[in-house]
Formats: structure tokens, C-alpha cells, sequence
């Protein structure tokens, strides 16, 4: 397999104009046709860039003339063209977002035709086939048909309000970044019996209130006003609205790992997470927590191979295979909804769910230091540790010890450094286990 440079960690993405232009939208689209065998139906949607209309053209007219038709479903969030993709029997979605990066980005992001995105392999294939111009036009009786659903936003929305039970007047602030969980969103939650205040709730692609990655600084309006309101519930979504973040009724922006642990004690089944994923996993979840590479795609495949019943990553993606196999930050925000409803105060929840010293480090050091330090990582660490219960090499080494602490070392996906990550019950031998690691770094860089 010839390693990847147009697609990374999610689809494609880059800066308008450089990186991502309407002809690569064009090539993409005559690619994935290709890949489809130049017959069959692709549904098609946007979040709230303003360079979505011009990619949504270009991405249409290299499927089109390539013979596959197209289901414009326009400016949705993600999980809903995984859910259309599924519903409407096509044989892949299409979603041009750049997630959470500022307005100059955008990117093409692809579905298979159960709803889970498209994986490592199938991305590879693609970029063979764009990369060695493979793909072909077909004659003007075989181009494919235009479409336009209005319809399926409908019938999302209601599948969504029944997947919950929410005592009604749960007072719940909704933050969308002006991304693409703007329209929806709060309609959902207000359907679900809610009383709903909404922030950065009005579509623009210039992300005037705010930037779209939901974390702490960014999130400085919604935490001060699901406070001043007195409300129960804050919920923040990325761009285009597949993650989502809670802000507590203290305002307070929850701990990703807790309130990952906390959604995961709702399944009874097993659970599968990221190599990153803390502690508090295992002790909170009814299964087996089962841990992958980093990507959320990595978390849908295993979720699939195990039957597992939930998974996500920290970074609050999470999927809810009872639904769609799409992460999907809407569902994610009514289910912790349904949950303060049932159950009382988020911060008291949030509380319950174990806490240990955890540290993370990182150590810059060149790409090539970073492949070669990499190399013998495995051998390296477990030589230096007498106690290794566990050793998971699937993304990086994660070592778990006999006493349950546990160590990630990491090469970054994007830029030059080695991330150590840890945690153990004890602050102490956390200290001790992250001076090990940065030596056996440092020594082999
Ligand atoms: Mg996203």
C-alpha cells in the first residue's frame, strides 16, 4: 500500500486554494466514481464554510459526468450524511468539512454505505486511482442524475428525539460554533422537551463567535452563560457538529476521559476506546473496554469486528452503534441530556467517576528522530520496567503495569514530537515512570 498524502488522520483536509481547490473536488469525486465502478448513488453535503458551494459543484460535476448519481442532502451536519448515506441505500456519502479547523480550511470527508467512514484501506485506494488519473468519463446517455433530498433532515431529527427520554424543561445552552449543528441541534433538543438557549446558533463561515474546536478557551461564553441562566446542561460542538463537549450546571467544561467513562457506564455491553483513553474506562465500564488506534474510524471498524455497544475517543467523538455508525456529537449531547435528567447534577455525576494523577509530556525532536526513536520503542520500555501486565503496540507502546498505571509513548500524526502519556494511582510513580520514558527518549533520539 503506497502511504497516504492526500488523505489524513480525517479525509482530506487543507487551506482553500493551496491545498484544496475545486479541481482536486472534481478529481475526488471522478475517483470515488471510479471506485464505485462509475455506476451507483452518492449522497452529498456541507457544514457552514463559505467555500462549501463552490467544492459542492465541483466534487458533483467529477461524479456526474463519471456516471454516479448524486443526492444533494446541502448544509447538514456529518453524522447525517452517514445517517442518509445508510437510509437512502447509497453507495457512499460525501461530507466537505474541515471539523474543527478556522474558516481558510476545508476538506472532503467519505462514507461507506452502513454509515462508517471510509477506512485507512479504502482511502488508499482512492488516492491511487486520483494520483495515477485512472479515473474515466463516461458517454453523455450514462452520466449520472442529480437529486435533491429536503426530506431526510425531517426524518433524521425525529429517529434522533426517539433514541432518548428527557424529562421535559431540562434546561440545556447549545453552542454550534455557527458550524453545521446550527439549525438542527437546538431543533432536536427542543423536540426532545428541553428548554433550549442557543449560542453561535446561526450558520456563518466565518465563525464569528467563536472558533470551532470545542475546548476551555473557546468555550468562555457558553460556561459563563449556562451559569447565569441557572441552566443544567451546557453542550458544544466542533464544526460540523460529530463531537460534542459538555460545560456542567457550575460551568465547569467536563474532562473528556470522565464524561467518556460516564456515557460508557449507560451500555452493557463492551466498549471500545483509543490507546489514549484514561483509567477511570476500566473501572467505569459494565464489558470489556477494548482500545484502538487513535481515529475514529479505527473505533467504528473494532466496534463492528467485536459487536461492542458504544465507543468513542476522549477528544469527545463518539459513535452509538444502535443509531448509525457515524460519530455523531448531536446524539452524544441529547444521551448525557437524557442522563442529567435522570440522575441529577452533572458536576455530582462527573464526581463519581475515578480521578488519578495523570501526566502528559512531549518531546520535540526532527520526523526522521521521530520514525527512528519509534523503532525499537516496544523492546526499549519493556526492558526498563520488572512490572509490564500489558504491552499494546498497535498505535505507539502502551504498557500497562501489575499496579493498573499505565504508559502511551506516541509519535505526533502531524507535527515533530514524541507524546508520552500517563497515569498511575499514585502521583509518585507517576513522576518515576515519566522519567524512565523521558530518558529512554532522549537516550535514542
Ligand atoms: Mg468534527
Amino acid at each position: 500500500m503506497v502511504a497516504k498524502k492526500l488523505f489524513g488522520t480525517s479525509g482530506i483536509r487543507g487551506l482553500i486554494g493551496s491545498e484544496v481547490t475545486c479541481e482536486l473536488a472534481l478529481n475526488v469525486g471522478k475517483s470515488l466514481a471510479y471506485y464505485l465502478g462509475n455506476e451507483g448513488t452518492v449522497v452529498l453535503g456541507y457544514d457552514t464554510r463559505t467555500t462549501n458551494e463552490m467544492l459542492d459543484q465541483a466534487i458533483c460535476a467529477g461524479l456526474l459526468e463519471s456516471g454516479v448519481d448524486v443526492i444533494k442532502i446541502g448544509m447538514v451536519p456529518t453524522p447525517l450524511v452517514g445517517y442518509a448515506t445508510e437510509k437512502l441505500d447509497a453507495d457512499a456519502g460525501i461530507m466537505l468539512t474541515a471539523s474543527h479547523n478556522p474558516s481558510p480550511y476545508n476538506g472532503i470527508k467519505l462514507w461507506n454505505k452502513n454509515g462508517m467512514a471510509y477506512t485507512s484501506s479504502q482511502e488508499a485506494k482512492i488516492e491511487e486511482i486520483y494520483s495515477n488519473r485512472d479515473y474515466v468519463s463516461v458517454t453523455w446517455d450514462k452520466v449520472g442524475k442529480l437529486h435533491v433530498n429536503e426530506e431526510i433532515k425531517g426524518q433524521y431529527i425525529d429517529d434522533l428525539v426517539d433514541m432518548v427520554e428527557i424529562k421535559e424543561g431540562l434546561k440545556v445552552v447549545i453552542d454550534c460554533a455557527s458550524g453545521a449543528g446550527s439549525e438542527i441541534s437546538p431543533l432536536v433538543f427542543r423536540k426532545a422537551g428541553c428548554e433550549v438557549t442557543t449560542l453561535n446558533s446561526q450558520p456563518d463561515g466565518f465563525f464569528p463567535g467563536r472558533n470551532p474546536e470545542p475546548n476551555e478557551e473557546n468555550l468562555q461564553t457558553l460556561m459563563k452563560t449556562v451559569v447565569a441562566i441557572g441552566a443544567d446542561l451546557g453542550i458544544a460542538h466542533d464544526g460540523d457538529a460529530d463531537r460534542m463537549i459538555t460545560v456542567d450546571e457550575k460551568g465547569n467544561v467536563s474532562p473528556f476521559d470522565s464524561l467518556l467513562a460516564l456515557i460508557s457506564k449507560e451500555f452493557d455491553g463492551d466498549i471500545v476506546t483509543t490507546v489514549d483513553a484514561g483509567l477511570c474506562m476500566d473501572e467505569s465500564v459494565n464489558g470489556k473496554v477494548l482500545r484502538t488506534k487513535v481515529g475514529d474510524v479505527n473505533v467504528a471498524e473494532v466496534i463492528i469486528e467485536e459487536n461492542a455497544s458504544f465507543g468513542g475517543e476522549p477528544s469527545g467523538t463518539w459513535l452509538h452503534p444502535d443509531f448509525c455508525m457515524c460519530p455523531d456529537g448531536i446524539l452524544s449531547g441529547l444521551r448525557m441530556a437524557e442522563i442529567v435528567s435522570r440522575d441529577g447534577k452533572l458536576s455530582d455525576l462527573l464526581a463519581q467517576i475515578p480521578s488519578y494523577p495523570n501526566i502528559r509530556e512531549k518531546i520535540t525532536c526532527s520526523a526522521e528522530a521521530k520514525i527512528k526513536v519509534m523503532e525499537n520503542m516496544e523492546e526499549l520500555l519493556t526492558s526498563a520496567f520488572d512490572d509490564v501486565r500489558e504491552v499494546n503496540s498497535i498505535d505507539g507502546v502502551r504498557l500497562t503495569f501489575e499496579d493498573d498505571s499505565w504508559v502511551l509513548v506516541r509519535p505526533s500524526g502531524t507535527e515533530d514530537y514524541v507524546r508520552i502519556t500517563l497515569e498511575s494511582r499514585d502521583a509518585e510513580r507517576a513522576e518515576s515512570i515519566k522519567e524512565t520514558c523521558v530518558k529512554i527518549i532522549n537516550d535514542n533520539l
